[in-house]
């Protein structure tokens, strides 16, 4: 048999049709480009505050140590989770980000011939996991900017094997009701997970608050991801963790590299799930940042979509896309969400008081100027 030179060809056909993922430009990136310094990144989510005290001993402590291979089972950070949320360590998966965990699902349930859903405006990785594996994305209109349940319920065939939903909703930051997301994952038939993406989770300040590890026991295919990378400030570290049945976990952990999560990574999530004055600081300024840059909207006149997250999706009423590269000469770095349906928006993560406030700055002298 005769291949063509093209090693294209020999690629698998989902991998073949992969976009690759698209994420906020690196401060250092544009440095280059500019020849600036003292850039704003409002870009990709992350905790504006800086490392926590107890993370940073934590890894400055496990330096030395860096010869050994790092516990494989992540024995004491498990045993930390375990106790805040009251689940057992069998029930928890660590992934290097929530990332991996969302690639573990779908290497393990999905394959060429079945489905995964998702909505309109959804996380990009959802597409790419589901891809990559061979299977099908059946992407359900958005409601209000949202995950739509009831079209989604109305979609749900014998092939899908997994739904996945961000709530809040990335890039939008929308929130689902709890009675309404505990509903329909109980009605979901027993040949479908439901990945619940609980990314920003602790930023969530509705009254009804989030209860979703209270549904576990007797909704076995429910797989809850949350992450060390937003509220936490540790996304260069890379970890985060699924909660599920013993079942789901255990079928997680046979396709898991062996050492997911490296060490500094495991001591400063245990680290940092303890420190309860950094995280209660981070959703402070983060309340405290959407009123700013909710503010700054109206002044300028512009609609947003309210957020639940540490990030504001807000309306140009024009290609944002212009504005965005204009923010960039202004040495602003936020995110263009045409990739995500949204041609016409720009996600703001949210800052410091200094952060928002120059970015509201810029932005007034960007639309006046574009
Ligand atoms: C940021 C984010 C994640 C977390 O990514 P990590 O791999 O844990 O850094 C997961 N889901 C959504 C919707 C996100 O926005």
């Amino acid at each position: 048999m005769n291949y063509s030179d093209n090693v294209f060809d020999l690629v698998v056909p989902g991998v073949q049709q992969l976009v690759p993922y698209v994420a906020g430009k690196p401060i250092n990136e544009l440095e280059r480009e500019l020849g600036l310094t003292g850039i704003i990144k409002l870009a990709s989510n992350e905790n504006p505050l800086g490392l926590g005290k107890k993370a940073l001993a934590a890894i400055q402590d496990a330096l030395p140590k860096l010869t050994l291979y790092p516990d494989g089972n992540g024995f004491d950070l498990k045993s930390a989770l375990a106790k805040k949320y009251a689940v057992n360590p069998d029930q928890i998966t660590l992934g290097n980000g929530s990332n991996e965990l969302l690639e573990l699902v779908a290497r393990a349930f999905l394959r060429p011939g079945l489905e995964a859903m998702f909505s309109e405006h959804a996380f990009a990785v959802y597409p790419i996991v589901t891809q990559a594996v061979g299977a099908a994305a059946v992407v359900v209109p958005a409601l209000n900017y949202g995950n739509n349940l009831e079209a989604m319920v109305a979609r749900i065939s014998d092939l899908t094997r997994v739904v996945f939903i961000a709530n809040p909703n990335n890039p939008t930051g929308t929130l689902l009701s709890q009675a309404d997301l505990e509903l329909f994952i109980s009605a979901l038939p027993k040949h479908c997970l439901c990945v619940l993406d609980e990314a920003y989770a602790e930023f969530v300040v509705d009254k009804e608050g989030i209860n979703s590890i209270d549904w576990l026991p007797t909704n076995p295919n429910l797989i809850i991801t949350r992450t060390f990378s937003k509220a936490y400030g540790l996304a260069g570290l890379r970890v985060g963790y699924a909660l599920s049945s013993p079942e789901i976990s255990d079928i997680l952990n046979r396709v898991r590299q062996p050492f997911n999560n490296n060490m500094l990574a495991l001591v400063a999530a245990e680290a940092a799930l303890s420190d309860e004055d950094y995280l209660q600081q981070t959703i402070a300024v983060n309340n405290q940042g959407n009123m700013e840059l909710t503010e700054g909207f109206k002044t300028l006149q512009l609609e947003w979509i309210p957020s639940a997250g540490n990030f504001i999706a807000v309306d140009l009423k024009r290609p944002a896309q212009p504005v965005y590269e204009a923010l960039l000469r202004l040495g602003v770095i936020v995110r263009p969400i045409a990739n995500y349906g949204l041609p016409n928006h720009l996600r703001i993560s949210i800052g410091t008081h200094v952060e928002n406030q120059f970015f509201l700055k810029a932005l007034a002298e960007t639309l006046g100027n574009v």
